[in-house]
């Protein structure tokens, strides 16, 4: 069978931060509805597309722990019901222009969405469904980049693709260097060695010990999740 495109099943990964874009507010209706139409426009090409939404656009367990009562396993929990909050979000958005989604939690929210059931969720994307997984890992400690390389590994997607609101990886932080140089391709090595804040170690060598590169890449630049979901050059390649 011909393969016309790079990846047949991709993990996308798309974080909360992403979807506040510049507002105040925690979602921005404008971005949620680009990544949509987006999803939407590969999803006709026959390319299959899971999904994993961070939440740090509500709350951050880690930022939180600590500095509060809050022990961090709480406030982790919390984390991942923000998750929830930001799928529900994104669901609705894509079945508002007719691309049938199906939420599946880590932990069990019956009444709201569908447990997490690996091979349920292969089954909707063999259908041509959007599956977004909330709740992260389900597990404290833990990040949705994790829960990214963790899902795409377990449901055999072929990518991570990281839409962020930078373009890539630099060599340096572009905030604070203007000379800072954008990476087209690196190593896993590269990520772990020199300390790059691409993911964090766990979601790195969880790529990396089950060969999935991931692509870090900018959401806001229309067509740039088309683009990464079609296999074609966008942002910066890790361990490809
Ligand atoms: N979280 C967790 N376990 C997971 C995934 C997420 O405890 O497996 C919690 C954690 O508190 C995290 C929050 O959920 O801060 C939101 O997720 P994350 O920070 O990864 O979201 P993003 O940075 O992508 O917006």
């Amino acid at each position: 069978k011909s393969r016309p495109y790079k990846w047949q099943r991709v993990l996308l990964k798309v974080s909360g931060e992403a979807l506040a874009g510049d507002r105040t507010q925690n979602i921005d209706p404008k971005i949620t509805m680009a990544i949509a139409r987006e999803v939407a426009s590969v999803t006709r090409l026959g390319i299959e597309v899971a999904i994993v939404v961070g939440g740090g656009n509500i709350f951050r367990g880690s930022s939180w722990a600590g500095s509060s009562s809050l022990d961090r396993s709480s406030a982790d929990y919390i984390g991942m019901l923000a998750t929830v909050m930001n799928a529900i979000f994104l669901q609705a958005t894509m079945e508002s222009i007719g691309i049938a989604t199906r939420v599946q939690t880590a932990f069990r929210m019956s009444e709201v969405a569908e447990p997490y059931i690996r091979r349920r969720a292969i089954r909707h994307l063999e259908k041509g469904r959007v599956v977004i997984f909330a709740a992260g890992t389900g597990n404290p400690f833990f990040t949705t980049d994790t829960a990214a390389a963790l899902r795409c590994a377990e449901i055999n997607a072929e990518v991570v693709l990281k839409a962020t609101n930078v373009d890539g990886v630099y060599d340096d932080d572009p905030r604070f260097n203007p000379n800072a140089q954008l990476l087209d391709s690196l190593s896993y090595h590269d990520v772990t060695s020199r300390d790059l804040s691409v993911m964090d170690m766990t979601a790195i060598t969880l790529c990396q010990e089950n060969n999935i590169p991931v692509v870090v890449f900018n959401l806001t630049k229309p067509g740039n999740i088309s683009k990464a979901i079609r296999g074609e050059r966008v942002g910066t390649l890790i361990g490809g």
